[in-house]
């Protein structure tokens, strides 16, 4: 239902002010960044307006976790519907501790929470050792079997390691989405196999380094695929138009559906429909709203 105020406002130019054919669900959204601090109540209702009805905000650490579960829980019964993950970024890794992991436990049990993570390897810049990173990984899929919840994971350059871990739990975990997918044919069929699930982000609007994935994206069962604006990270680049701050933002995901569709010739109000409903069912969105 719309809402009068269901505006965009004059933060995003007209040119980029689309509006989802169906209703989206975002399902990677760092809200507690820093600079969304001053804005992020026009920041929300511009998601609304653009047809973005549920929000999956990011818990990279122990800190951005426990500020996620808040937001989700002062926003309750508005629109659009916010959810948190609560786990340690493979960045952060060396701060793995026993400390760490019971806070981790404490906020898998929040109902906000709807998955562990963001957790997973990051070869690509090694802030915390290759070593320290699959302790705490490893760490996070225990968490994962004992609260049942879905793993929210981060995999950037580290696709053969990844598999061989994931492969190894695989049977004790629930599911698992490797969010913001930027690897190779290989590396996602391993995915596949494993039934894992696939989030895509603006990665593919990237004429210089998201080529391969237009080909790629086409092979990703609809069932298996979810889409997400990784915001304020990885503004897409093909915009028609300049944003001020080139700040990414959750009202701009219309702009990565569409994109995604395209390449794989789907239309776009299918395409949104089909990876919301699975979003919902991998997160079990609903449940949380019923509740209450
Ligand atoms: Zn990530």
């Amino acid at each position: 239902m719309s809402e009068p105020t269901d505006t965009f406002d004059d933060v995003l130019p007209e040119a980029l002010q689309r509006v989802s054919p169906a209703p989206l669900v975002d399902i990677g959204a760092n809200l507690t960044h820093a600079s969304f601090s001053h804005d992020l109540d026009a920041v929300l209702r511009r998601a609304r307006a653009a047809n973005v009805g549920e929000l999956i905000l990011t818990g990279t650490d122990r800190e951005h976790a426990i500020q996620a579960v808040e937001l989700a829980r002062r926003h309750l019964g508005r629109a659009p519907s916010l959810y948190a993950t609560a786990g340690v970024h493979p960045h952060d890794a060396s701060q793995w501790d026993s400390a760490l992991e019971a806070d981790m436990r404490e906020l898998h049990r929040q109902p906000e929470v709807v998955a562990v993570g963001e957790c997973g390897l990051d070869f690509n810049r090694n802030f915390s050792t290759p070593a320290e990173q699959e302790h705490a990984f490893e760490a996070q899929l225990g968490l994962a079997v004992e609260s049942g919840l879905p793993l929210f994971i981060h995999e950037r350059d580290a696709g053969s390691r990844m598999l061989e871990i994931l492969k190894a739990w695989r049977d004790d975990i629930s599911q698992a989405v490797v969010h913001c997918f930027t690897g190779e044919r290989a590396t996602l069929y391993g995915y596949l196999d494993l039934d894992l699930h696939i989030g895509l982000t603006g990665w593919i609007c990237d004429e210089r380094r998201g080529h391969h994935l237009r080909e790629l994206v086409g092979e990703i069962p609809a069932n298996r695929l979810m889409l997400e604006t990784d915001c304020p990270y990885l503004l897409p680049r093909h915009l028609p138009a300049k944003l001020k701050g080139r700040r990414h933002e959750p009202a701009l995901l219309p702009w990565i559906a569409a994109e995604i569709a395209h390449w794989r010739g789907d239309d776009e109000a299918s395409l949104a429909a089909a990876t919301s409903s699975t979003a919902r069912r991998f997160f079990g969105l609903n449940a949380l709203h019923e509740e209450t």
